[in-house]
């Protein structure tokens, strides 16, 4: 009997960590797989941005024409291209295109204006991108014709020409873009062509496609036709500010969005002394977007999204898709991709208008109002389905399982089924979800009063994902010419996004009060700072030392024989330690154990794309105390023992990938490592379970 029970124990222990939970209802959209394989789409013009479409088999091969010279500058990711003849499209005539290396053509300018552009970072998720080219084409910035989207890799993806009298035809034999932390090992190479025709005819042709997930469409802008969905007529209110008097606000089906008409007693004015707001708050199944068109030095769209919290009250959280906003004389316009729709067949929507910072109110159209949408477009239009004649931008999204990246309404689900004892938690997924990158979405810090009412626990005081438990968590990962082990990379993620909850926030006393931080993202430290770690933690997860700045950002320096001084920075992704400030801000070391430090101010850029000179500015505890106040929390106060826990979400139906539950348990271990090793044991952090 005793040992039995013995043995039942050590199971048991075995067993901690890392905590398996059904995906359920955070699973928003299943997987939507490519399946346009050997398919011929064509779009014929039917007027002004409306097309015939027509779907059939193409079971020939794909024509190749000469092939495009390799790209050589990473900041050019195109071929600026002539046109054989004058291309209608959108409304206009072109007489050139840009071939873009990501399975694109665009009109006028290139998809991206260089690498560092791709705007999908960090957010990124196909349903984002093809809500970006959607409202990028009704807003008339970016027109765009997609055969088949995706971050391709320059090395190994081959474009080929064909231009004629008759058509104009590109080829793509593309492989998509793997770095060691960025994304995922390609599928295989994709075979697909677009040619373009003088009639304004477009043909997409597809042999052997190997990925799964893309963007497919031609994306031409506004359509004039739009079917009208609600309609609130408002009596004029003779006290109101004519410019903020709503006196119809309309809902129209416009093929693959929705727009919201405002029509104003007055011309909204193009600045205003005091905040004018137009507002749209349109609401699926709890989660939604509130739209704004704001008046002050200058009228400009503002759009945050919103979730219900448990309280039933409204939050702000991670967008997953883009929508658009334009003001024109007495009306405002507002655009909502229907894919970015939660329940693609409901919606509840309101309208309203307020002057000042306090909102109060214009006019408004009242309670949320339901509306039901008969064409339901979850990835937008069937494309394989055959014969249709569809006005406006015309697309489908095939993306992997779609769960939103906000970490709100995730952990209010995970805590209806875990018990509310973590201090720090990370949510993440054993099956690849829509997200291109997998570096799941941006973080930043909130307030500790916000835990019970965002994540459904009082005692959460920082989290992140969902992310998938993809390559970039592997145990070991090989990065060029280096082998890193014991998650080195995952390290680098956690460690970055718990550390969020104290740190990178300190003011600086000069006239620039964020020169400390980011330029960017505030949240993190000034590349320009100089942020050693204090106790370097290269040793866990390397063999050979590497520059270790703060997890958090900032610099590690370098002196040269020549006397100069260089930064150095680590490999990408790779974990480091924890700097001076940032145990400081964290509570584990006292002001006098802070050193002195310094950054570089007014460096300049250089041709070989470095920056070069500045000044350097010291950073005395002493000049933080006077800019911050006291530190806060002070090392007799701060905690010193948390509670850490990896959630495992997987599909509902089947039991966790065991091999994925043992990484995120490794994960774990490694983290309570980390800190130990990066705080020299002043903080413990241990899995919760
Ligand atoms: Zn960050």
């Amino acid at each position: 009997m005793r040992l039995r029970y013995l043995h039942l124990q050590l199971i048991a222990l075995s067993l901690r960590a890392a905590t398996p939970i059904p995906v359920g209802p955070l699973l928003q959209h299943k997987a939507h797989y490519f399946d346009l394989q050997h398919h011929r789409l064509r779009f014929v013009p039917r007027g002004e941005a409306a097309y015939n479409l027509n779907t059939s088999l193409w079971p020939r091969t794909v024509e190749r024409g000469t092939q495009l010279p390799k790209l050589t500058d990473p900041r050019i990711l195109n071929w600026r291209t002539p046109l054989p003849f004058s291309f209608p499209f959108a409304g206009r005539n072109w007489n050139e295109v840009y071939v873009n290396l990501d399975g694109n053509l665009t009109f006028g300018a290139p998809e991206w204006a260089g690498e560092g552009d791709r705007d999908t970072w960090p957010d990124g998720t196909m349903r984002l991108l093809a809500s970006t080219f959607d409202t990028g084409a009704v807003m008339g910035q970016r027109r765009v014709i997609a055969p088949f989207w995706g971050i391709n890799a320059s090395e190994t993806t081959r474009v080929f020409v064909r231009s004629s009298r008759a058509a104009f035809i590109v080829t793509w034999q593309a492989v998509r873009l793997h770095t060691a932390r960025l994304a995922y090992p390609p599928l295989g190479e994709n075979l697909f062509e677009v040619r373009l025709t003088r009639d304004g005819a477009i043909e997409f042709r597809y042999g052997e496609m190997a990925e799964k997930d893309g963007v497919v469409g031609v994306f031409c802008g506004a359509t004039s036709i739009g079917k009208p969905l609600d309609r609130v007529d408002l009596p004029p209110a003779p006290n109101a500010d004519a410019t903020l008097n709503i006196r119809r606000a309309v809902l129209e089906d416009r093929g693959a969005d929705l727009r919201f008409s405002l029509t104003l007693a007055a011309s909204v004015p193009s600045r205003s002394d005091r905040l004018r707001r137009y507002r749209v708050i349109a609401m699926s199944d709890g989660e939604g977007y509130a739209m704004h068109w704001e008046v002050a030095d200058t009228g400009k769209p503002r759009t945050f999204c919103i979730v219900m919290n448990p309280r039933d009250e409204a939050a702000a959280t991670d967008c997953s898709a883009r929508t658009a906003e334009l003001a024109n004389e007495n009306t405002v316009d507002f655009y909502l991709p229907k894919i970015a729709l939660k329940n693609p067949a409901k919606l509840e929507w309101k309208a309203e208008t307020a002057l000042g910072e306090t909102p109060s109110p214009g006019t408004s159209t009242g309670d949320l109002r339901s509306v039901t949408i008969a064409t339901t477009l979850e990835f937008g239009i069937r494309l394989a389905a055959g014969e249709r004649s569809i006005p406006g931008n015309l697309y489908e999204v095939f993306a992997y399982p779609f769960l939103s990246k906000a970490r709100m309404p995730t952990f209010q689900e995970i805590y209806k089924h875990a018990p509310r004892e973590d201090d720090m938690a990370v949510a993440v997924t054993d099956f690849r979800i829509d997200d291109i990158h997998d570096q799941g979405a941006s973080n930043g810090a909130y307030s500790p009063e916000e835990g019970n009412l965002l994540f459904n626990s009082a005692k959460l005081q920082q989290a992140s994902g969902p992310i998938y438990l993809g390559p970039e968590f592997d145990e070991t990962v090989h990065d060029g010419d280096h082998v890193y082990r014991n998650y080195a990379l995952a390290i680098g993620y956690v460690a970055h996004e718990m550390v969020h909850h104290w740190c990178s926030s300190l003011k600086w006393k000069g006239d620039d009060p964020s020169a400390l931080l980011d330029a960017v993202n505030h949240y993190h430290w000034s590349p320009f700072l100089y942020a050693p770690a204090v106790y370097p933690v290269w040793k866990l997860f390397a063999d050979a030392p590497y520059p270790e700045e703060s997890v958090m950002g900032g610099m590690n320096a370098e002196k040269l024989p020549d006397g100069h001084t260089t930064s150095r920075i680590a490999p990408p992704g790779v974990a480091t330690g924890l700097s001076a400030l940032d145990l400081y801000s964290m509570g584990l070391i006292g002001p006098d154990e802070v050193p002195d430090t310094f950054f570089i101010a007014n460096s300049v850029p250089s041709p070989d794309g470095n920056r070069h000179g500045g000044d350097k500015v010291d950073v005395t505890i002493a000049d933080i105390i006077a800019a911050n106040g006291a530190q806060k929390p002070a090392p007799k106060d701060a905690q010193r023992h948390f509670q850490f826990q990896i959630y495992v979400l997987h599909e509902d139906g089947r039991p966790p990938a065991p091999a994925k539950l043992a990484e995120a348990r490794g994960i774990e271990q490694m983290l309570s490592r980390y800190f130990e090793v990066a705080t020299d044991g002043r903080m413990t952090v241990v899995p919760t379970r």
